[in-house]
């Protein structure tokens, strides 16, 4: 049992005897690990050392900022495997692909900061005015459950490369990777007060980092729920937000596509951590005159993914994080078979040999209508949606027809087409053809997907106001 009894402020370990919350392991429901439920007191500390330490590192060198992620760069490196099996744990991504992603993006993601800093103009010329890019003051991060690591890194890291400091209220269900980094973070020259972490729930001390008036913005990854809430509290001082929420992405075949190839790459992408990816393909458009073809192919892919243990390395598809999200989706999975869908594979039933943990079958609906309830709410789980459609114009107005927009895909077996196809959907990114995840270009969500962008020089611009000298 990890017993996590502490909060980090100021620079130091301040330990908690309050209520705790329990840390469930995806694959047992056992308790693994228990963290603070701490309160607003902790919470107003924090921001108060964020504060305190604000005027002194806003004015620090570039280099004394690149010489602290250089050492948290080491660190995530270090402690790497350990990350791994964390977030494996907790949250159910198979071993296999927890090492590369949710350990391996949280440092590829500080490197790229680390490639990109030394050029990043922080003041440019504009006729006979210096324009200054000057860090916003203090930043709340508030993170989800299923990439734990990597949403925060995300956030920190250029909040801290602007000048800023923080406050971060990780995810409450997988927040021990949170812990291994304010551990790296106290091992480095960072000054005290510039990183602090508290944990506990959102409606608690969420709440009061959200609305404290001294938190300049709020950067948030997590539900377009709680992430309208943020919006509403934010608006009444007029701190800056960043929103990274949900998405209901769809990958859409042309007729001319391998379309054995699509379907493929469509479900490796849409059954990603047991589909808890925000911008998982979750919805695959196909021409109405391959969609048995399709379906049958998607169901032939599915059976290879048999759940099981996330530690073992040969598992492809590991269980949902919680045993909240295991009955949501199931209750998804009913949905669907209520509304009419065509259950292609899988269903509502737990898989066989998976009587502990939060399990659930690889899922694929055929003949999906696109304004049924599982054709535009996030399921968050295994669920693939095949939607017929008759034409071109059909299929961008499907794949636009949601209140989402944060991904997408186009195949086709012309290229030129895929991209002109790809540039009318109305989403912060498109894979054309299979193209490769890339962390230096932006990433975010057009409409309820999102405002703001995350990676590369995009993610610091977040973190700087700017400043105009007529000279
Ligand atoms: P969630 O909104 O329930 O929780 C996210 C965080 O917000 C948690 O730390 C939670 O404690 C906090 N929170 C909850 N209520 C709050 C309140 N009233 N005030 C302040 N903070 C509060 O989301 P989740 O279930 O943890 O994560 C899953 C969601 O995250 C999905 O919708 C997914 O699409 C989205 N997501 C988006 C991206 C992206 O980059 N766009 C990435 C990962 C996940």
């Amino acid at each position: 049992m990890n017993e996590l009894n502490r909060n980090y402020i100021n620079g130091q370990w301040v330990s908690w005897a309050g209520d705790m919350i329990d840390i469930h392991e995806a694959g047992t429901g056992d308790v693994i690990a228990r963290v603070p439920a701490a309160g607003a007191d902790e919470m107003e500390q924090a921001i108060a050392a964020a504060d305190a330490a604000f005027e002194s590192w806003s004015e620090s060198t570039l280099e004394e900022r690149i010489k602290v992620l250089e050492q948290l760069h080491a660190g995530l490196k270090e402690r790497a495997p350990e990350i791994a099996e964390t977030v494996c744990r907790e949250v159910g991504m198979p071993i296999k692909l927890a090492t590369p992603i949710q350990a391996g993006m949280p440092a590829a993601v500080t490197k790229s900061y680390l490639k990109l800093l030394p050029d990043f103009e922080f003041t440019e010329q504009s006729g006979n005015s210096e324009v200054q890019y000057a860090p916003v003051g203090v930043v709340g991060c508030i993170t989800p459950w299923n990439y734990p690591l990597h949403q925060v890194i995300l956030k920190i890291v250029p909040a801290i490369a602007a000048g800023c400091t923080v406050v971060l209220k990780p995810s409450e269900i997988a927040p021990q990777t949170a812990f291994i980094l304010a551990e790296i973070l106290d091992g480095t020259d960072l000054p005290k007060g510039v990183f602090n972490m508290v944990c506990g729930y959102g409606h608690t001390v969420g709440d009061t980092l959200i609305k404290h008036p001294d938190v300049r913005m709020v950067s948030f990854t997590g539900s377009t729920r709680t992430g309208n809430l943020i919006a509403h509290a934010a608006a009444d001082d007029f701190k800056r937000i960043a929103l990274e929420m949900g998405g209901k992405s769809a990958s859409v075949i042309l007729p001319d596509a391998d379309l054995a190839a699509a379907v493929k790459g469509t479900i490796n992408n849409c059954l990603l951590n047991s589909g808890q990816t925000c911008t998982a393909l979750t919805r695959m458009l196909v021409p109405a005159d391959k969609h048995d073809e399709a379906c049958e192919l998607a169901a032939a892919a599915v059976a290879k993914m048999t759940p099981g243990n996330p530690l073992e390395e040969t598992t492809r598809l590991g269980p949902l994080s919680s045993a909240q999200q295991r009955d949501k989706v199931i209750d998804y999975i009913k949905l669907g078979i209520e509304e009419g869908a065509k259950l292609v594979a899988g269903g509502p039933e737990a898989p066989e040999g998976c009587d502990k943990g939060y399990f659930v079958k690889a899922t694929v609906f055929g003949n999906v209508k696109p304004d049924s309830r599982i054709a535009q709410e996030e399921i968050f789980g295994p669920v693939l949606c095949v939607i017929p459609y008759n034409d071109e114009a059909e299929a961008v107005k499907i794949a636009n027809g949601t209140q989402y927009g944060l991904s997408g895909a186009v195949w086709s077996g012309d290229d030129a087409k895929a991209k002109k196809i790809a540039g009318k959907l109305r989403t912060g990114q498109v894979f054309v053809n299979g193209g490769a995840f890339n962390p230096m270009a932006p990433f975010g969500g057009f409409g309820h997907s999102g405002i703001g962008r995350e990676f590369g020089k995009w993610g610091l611009e977040e973190f700087l106001e700017i400043r105009s000298l007529q000279l």
